[in-house]
């Protein structure tokens, strides 16, 4: 019923307790999720999920906050992207919150995803914070729009929102909109259109209420869900099964 379309399952502190996550994914109709790559050095592990289990997938890419580890070239993303497992590039992007000088290196880095993406015609995953002007220059720059892909836990402003949407992206809400102070946010909830949406929770951070604190799992995209139906007055049905569809469209998933 219900898709992660972001998680870092891999993550020591998820793994640890792997067969609990994914009875809890199983008793909450979370039926997919994808584990999302944030350095090379990790990226078996992710891969691992996904080779040893049929309802979880891969990306492969490398976070921009992270400095100290080995940096990608597109060759290296794109012989990574060929696994079949692997649907997807990233999550790359830009942050000048963890990094307020702003380096040149992110900004590279963030090419060289999208280069890879355009390359091998998988979907980039895209992580901005605060960046957005940078983010979306870089986005039209070297031609995202091909690819397409994803601005995953999204919260920018509903300028930011329109503007990945004209350039072909999905919008995706974690826990975040759940926040009561993310106000701002739930109106961008209410505005971004049932066909571009996705849900995800980023675990293991971001827990949605009523977890708020506690360690995130995809077994909790469920109350994202349940909070959008709410903002939209739509049905919890409706919203699990349009975000299915737009993930498994998007991520060419059959
Ligand atoms: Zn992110
Ligand atoms: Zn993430």
């Amino acid at each position: 019923m219900f898709v992660d379309s972001h998680c870092h399952l891999d993550f020591p502190e998820l793994i640890e307790r792997k067969d609990d996550i994914l009875a809890l994914m199983a008793q909450n109709q979370v039926d997919q999720a994808l584990c999302v790559s944030v350095k090379l050095e990790t990226f078996p592990r992710v891969l691992a999920l996904a080779e040893a289990y049929p309802h979880l997938y891969a990306s492969v890419g490398v976070h921009p906050d992270n400095n100290d580890c080995e940096e990608p070239d597109v060759a290296r993303l794109l012989a990574l992207a060929a696994h079949p497992r692997v649907v997807a590039i990233g999550e790359t992007g830009l942050d000048y919150y963890w990094h307020k000088d702003k380096p040149e290196w992110q900004r590279e880095r963030f090419r060289t995803h999208i280069r890879a993406a355009n390359a091998c015609d998988k979907p980039l995953i895209i992580h901005t914070r605060d960046s957005a002007d940078d983010t979306l220059r870089l986005m039209r720059e070297e031609g995202a729009s091909a690819p397409g892909g994803v601005m995953h836990c999204f919260t920018e402003t509903q300028a930011v929102a329109e503007a990945a949407l004209d350039l072909g992206f999905y919008i995706s809400f974690s826990g975040i909109v759940t926040f009561k102070n993310a106000k701002a946010l739930k109106e961008v909830a209410r505005y971004v259109p049932l066909d571009r949406m996705l849900i995800e929770t980023d675990a293991p951070y971001l827990a949605p209420v009523p977890h708020r604190g506690k360690q995130n799992e995809p077994g909790f995209v469920k109350h994202v869900a349940e909070h959008i139906a709410e903002l939209r007055d739509e049905s919890v049905e409706t919203i699990a099964r349009q975000t299915t569809e737009n993930f498994r469209t998007l991520f060419k998933i059959v």
